[in-house]
């Protein structure tokens, strides 16, 4: 970490894993022989660029592109792309130490790696969005493949993006490709259920989570932040099954809709209007209201679902959760939580589910579409669902199992660092020194 200053996000989640997994390393001398602990912490690669581009008045602008391929020891590397100002190389070394475990529970032959730009989206217009794809892939095409390297979607990156950077690359290498990129639409070689995958796989998670203490989603109250990609899919499936989800934000602040929100207005406004949040509350019916710049957990609730961005939910929202008598907590984002909000849910005994397990179902989703990629087959909706849920049911018997057998029944966050960290570890050792 001395060799990583000012990274504070990326210091923060390789802590966070390191001081959980001690039983594991005491139990395994081979892995402190083998140097283990500070090989993991260190990317086997970090490509940094520049990305220039025009905006639609030709004034010329230069951000910052990153990809780190942390570890290839399970698979080629996989994991997304973030665009938003605040991304920085301690920020993709953060997600895309995550992204190792994480993919690792999964159980898919993938190894882990994160990449993006400090370019900020918002307000551009289409022409402008899709310079700065090409421009960002005419250097990052030669560092990704369907065996090297394997980007997909995150936050400021979605199915158009995705089409641009797809576009671009076909159109330099002449290979159409298909399995460089997952996340991709579908007609041109998109998986179905990957736009949906992480926000339900986080929800197919949460039923696994009440399902231990004999209860279910139906009839539950749930609050999500977020009203991206991941948020939408959680409401979505939750309300299929039986939750009322009354609030959801974006960075300006959130709507509370008692009768439960309206997920067909929310997709017309996030995904087709690109608005902000306030527009639901201004078209919705009587009873739902905008509130800005409040953290959505004051609401009470039975559910809570951070699906925003990293320490969204800090140590007095986590409070104000437990007060209000939750129930269950499931990242849908990465990291979401601070690690003093983790504390206070774990002391109040409310049942944690981190990221790196609850949010698997997005990259794994993302290996079924590169199986079906190189078979060039297309599965369907109802095929590809039962797949997520299986592996989301997977993820959870893995990591309540890991905990219970290391003496932690319940802690989901040392079972999944433990199982991620084991499954990665042996891979290294097998594959010698490398
Ligand atoms: P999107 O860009 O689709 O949505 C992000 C949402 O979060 C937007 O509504 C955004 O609002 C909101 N947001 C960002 N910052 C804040 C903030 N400080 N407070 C409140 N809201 C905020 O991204 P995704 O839904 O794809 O990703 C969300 C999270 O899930 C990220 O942590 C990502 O890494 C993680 N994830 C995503 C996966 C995927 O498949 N997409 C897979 C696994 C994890 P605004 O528009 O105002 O900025």
């Amino acid at each position: 970490l001395r060799r990583s200053p000012a990274e504070p996000e990326f210091h923060q989640a390789v802590r966070e894993v390191l001081e959980t997994i001690g039983p594991v390393v005491s139990q395994h001398p081979e892995y402190v022989r083998q140097k283990l602990l500070e090989r993991i912490a260190e990317p086997e690669r970090q490509i940094i660029f520049r990305v220039p581009w025009a905006d639609d008045n030709g004034e010329v602008h230069v951000n910052r592109g990153y990809r780190v391929e942390y570890n290839s020891a399970l698979g080629p590397y996989k994991g997304g792309l973030r665009f938003h100002p605040s991304v920085s190389l301690g920020i993709v070394k953060f997600l895309g130490f995550e992204q190792v475990f994480k993919n690792a529970l999964t159980g898919m032959p993938i190894g882990g790696a994160k990449g993006g730009a400090d370019f900020d989206p918002k307000g551009r217009s289409d022409s402008e969005i899709m310079r700065f794809c090409q421009s960002y892939m005419t250097e990052l095409h030669r560092h990704v493949g369907e065996y090297t390297d394997v980007p997909a979607g995150d936050i400021g990156v979605g199915e158009r993006e995705l089409g641009y950077l797809f576009g671009q690359y076909k159109r330099i290498t002449n290979r159409y490709e298909s399995g460089v990129l997952t996340g991709k639409g579908l007609t041109w070689g998109g998986a179905r259920v990957r736009r949906e995958a992480t926000g339900y796989g986080t929800v197919f998670f949460v039923q696994e989570m009440l399902a231990q203490r004999d209860q279910s989603l139906d009839g539950k109250t749930v609050v999500v932040s977020g009203a991206g990609n991941v948020a939408i899919h959680a409401i979505e499936k939750a309300q299929a099954l039986g939750a009322r989800a009354i609030a959801c934000s974006d960075s300006s602040g959130y709507v509370h809709d008692p009768d439960g929100i309206d997920v067909a207005l929310l997709k017309q406004i996030k995904d087709v209007e690109r608005a902000p949040i306030a527009t639901y509350a201004a078209r919705r019916r009587p009873g739902a209201r905008f509130v800005p710049g409040r953290p959505v957990w004051e609401l009470p609730c039975e559910v809570a679902l951070p699906c925003a961005t990293q320490n969204e939910l800090t140590e007095a929202d986590a409070a104000a959760l437990v007060a209000g008598g939750v129930l269950a907590v499931a990242e849908g984002a990465n990291m979401p939580c601070t690690p003093e909000a983790v504390r206070v849910l774990r002391a109040a005994g409310v049942p944690f589910a981190p990221g790196k397990a609850a949010n698997a179902g997005g990259v794994a989703t993302s290996a079924l579409e590169m199986q079906q990629n190189a078979s060039r087959d297309s599965w369907t909706f109802e095929h590809t669902e039962a797949r997520l849920a299986e592996i989301m049911g997977e993820i959870h018997r893995l990591c309540a199992d890991t905990a219970a057998r290391y003496g932690a029944p319940g802690d989901y966050v040392l079972g999944a660092n433990m199982a991620g960290f084991i499954r990665v570890a042996d891979a290294m050792l097998a594959l010698g020194l490398v």
